[in-house]
C-alpha cells in the first residue's frame, strides 16, 4: 500500500538506525513490520499528545505500551525524578525508593506479601519461574499460547493447536533443553490444562498466565478460567503465576487481581509501576519468597534493581493513581471504544471490540476471539489500512493487529475529539482494503 505521509526526518534517522541496530530498532514491534511504512522517531511527549521528528503530533494511543498511564511528562512525575536525579542516579546500596514502591505494592495488591524489585517484566517473569522451579523442587512449566511473558528462553514457545504440546523453541537461539520443560496449551481451555497435570504428576512447577491477555490482542479470561488454574495448581502442588506486567496497576488499583479476585502465588509486575523508567517486579506468598537468595538459596540479582531515580517515578505515578484517575481512564477508554465501532459499523466492517477494563483491541473479525488461533483468523490487511488512515491523521495506534490499545488520564475531550475526527476515513479505508 501506498503511505500517504512523508516522514523525511524519522526516514533518516531510520536509515542511520538501520545501519548501527538489526532493523533499525531495540524492541521488534517498533519496526513497523507489521503494517509497513516509516516508523515515527518521537522527540517529546506532553499529556495524551507525541511529537515526532518531522514536527507533527499524535493523538497516543500506545501510551508506551502501557505505561504511560498519567500521560506523558507529567508535572508530578517530572518533579519526583528531578529531585531523584540531583540527588545521584545508582548507589548500589539499598535506599528509601525502593522501600516506599515495594510497600505501595503490597498495600495494593493482597496477594503480594513480599516483592522484589528487578528492571524489566522479562526479568521479572524469568525469576518467577526460576523461584517456582526452587521452591517445588519439579521442572516443568505450563504456559498458553499468544501469551507474551517477555523474551524469557523457557517461554519462547508458543505450539501446537487443541492438545497438550511440548513446546518447540519459537526463535532460532532457543534449544529444545530450554523449551523441552515448557507446555504450551490453548488459552481458554482448562481441560487442555487438566490434562497436562493428569500427564505429568508432580512435574509441573508452575502454570503462568498473563492475568488477562493482552498480548495476542486483548482476550480475557473467560468465568472461572483462572480460578480454575488456581485450582489445578493448588491440587497438584504446582504454582500459580499471575503476569500482570501489563495489566498490574493500569486496570484497576490492585490490576486485573483487583477485578477477578483470583488469589495467585506469585505475581508478577513493569510497565505502570516504572512511570516510564525501567522498574518491575515479582512477588506473592511469603513463604515462597522467603526462598530467594539472600534469605533463601534461589539466586537472583540485579546492579540496578531498585534504582533510585526509577523507583521515585513508580512511587509517583501510582501515588497519583487514585480511585478517579482509574474512573477518568476507564471512561475514555469506554468512549473511544465507542466511536471505534460506531465508525466502523457504520461502514459495514466486521469488527469486535474486546475489552479488559481499560484495555482494549479492535478485532477486524465479527466473532468473539478466545485464544489466539481466534486471533489470527481476523482480517488483520483491514487494521493495516486503518492503522495507516489513522497515522496520516495524527493519530498513533499499536503498529499491529494483535496488541492492545492504552488511553492515560490525560486524553481529555480535545484528543478523543481528535480521535473521532480521524475515524470516519479510516473506517472507509479498512472497508475499501483487500488481503
Ligand atoms: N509480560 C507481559 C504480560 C508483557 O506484556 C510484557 C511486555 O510487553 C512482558 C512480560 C515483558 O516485559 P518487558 O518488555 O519489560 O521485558
Amino acid at each position: 500500500m501506498s503511505f500517504p505521509y512523508e516522514a523525511p526526518v524519522s526516514q533518516s534517522l531510520f536509515d542511520r538506525a538501520s545501519a548501527v541496530t538489526p532493523g533499525g530498532v531495540n524492541s521488534p514491534v517498533r519496526a513497523f513490520r507489521a503494517v509497513g511504512g516509516t516508523p515515527r522517531f518521537m522527540v517529546s511527549g506532553a499529556g495524551p499528545y507525541l511529537t515526532d521528528a518531522d514536527g507533527r503530533e499524535y493523538v497516543d494511543l500506545v501510551c508506551s505500551w502501557g505505561p504511560m498511564i498519567l500521560g506523558h511528562s507529567h508535572p508530578e512525575v517530572i518533579a519526583a525524578v528531578q529531585e531523584a536525579v540531583a540527588r545521584g542516579t545508582s548507589f548500589g546500596t539499598p535506599g528509601a525508593g525502593e522501600v516506599e514502591l515495594a510497600e505501595e505494592i503490597v498495600a495494593r495488591v493482597e496477594p503480594v506479601e513480599q516483592v522484589r524489585l528487578v528492571s524489566s517484566g522479562t526479568e521479572a517473569t524469568m525469576s518467577a519461574i526460576r523461584l517456582a522451579r526452587g521452591f517445588t523442587g519439579r521442572p516443568k512449566v505450563i504456559k498458553f499460547a499468544g501469551c507474551y511473558h517477555g523474551h524469557v528462553d523457557a517461554l519462547l514457545a508458543a505450539a501446537g493447536s487443541g492438545v497438550a504440546t511440548f513446546g518447540l523453541p519459537d526463535t532460532p537461539g532457543v534449544t529444545g533443553a530450554q523449551a523441552g520443560d515448557t507446555i504450551v496449551l490453548p488459552y481458554n481451555d482448562l481441560e487442555a490444562v487438566r490434562a497436562a497435570f493428569a500427564a505429568h504428576p508432580g512435574e509441573i512447577a508452575c502454570v503462568i498466565t498473563e492475568a488477562s491477555p493482552g498480548n495476542m490482542g486483548v482476550v480475557p479470561p473467560l468465568p472461572g478460567f483462572n480460578q480454575g488454574l488456581k485450582d489445578l495448581c493448588s491440587a497438584d502442588g504446582a504454582l500459580f503465576i499471575s503476569d500482570e506486567v501489563m495489566t498490574g496497576f493500569r486496570v484497576s488499583k490492585a490490576g486485573w487481581y483487583g477485578i477477578d479476585g483470583v488469589r495467585p502465588d506469585l505475581m508478577t509486575f513493569g510497565k505502570v509501576m516504572g512511570g516510564g523508567f525501567p522498574a518491575a517486579a515479582f512477588g506473592g506468598r511469603a513463604d515462597v519468597m522467603a526462598h530467594l537468595a539472600p534469605a533463601g538459596p534461589v539466586y537472583q540479582a540485579g546492579t540496578l534493581s531498585g534504582n533510585p531515580i526509577a523507583t521515585a517515578a513508580g512511587v509517583a505515578q501510582l501515588r497519583l493513581l487514585d480511585d478517579a484517575a482509574y474512573e477518568k481512564v476507564d471512561a475514555v477508554s469506554a468512549e473511544v471504544r465507542g466511536l471505534v465501532t460506531a465508525a466502523l459499523a457504520k461502514e459495514g466492517v466486521a469488527h469486535r471490540v474486546q475489552a479488559a477494563g481499560n484495555m482494549f483491541t479492535v478485532f477486524f473479525t465479527d466473532a468473539e476471539v478466545t485464544d489466539y488461533e481466534g486471533a489470527k483468523a481476523q482480517e488483520a490487511f483491514r487494521f493495516t489500512a486503518f492503522f495507516h488512515s489513522m497515522l496520516s491523521q495524527g493519530v498513533y495506534l499499536p503498529p499491529s493487529a494483535f496488541e492492545s490499545w492504552f488511553v492515560s488520564t490525560a486524553h481529555d475531550t480535545a484528543a478523543v475529539e481528535r480521535i473521532a475526527a480521524a475515524l470516519p476515513a479510516a473506517a472507509r479505508a479498512a472497508a475499501a482494503a483487500t488481503a
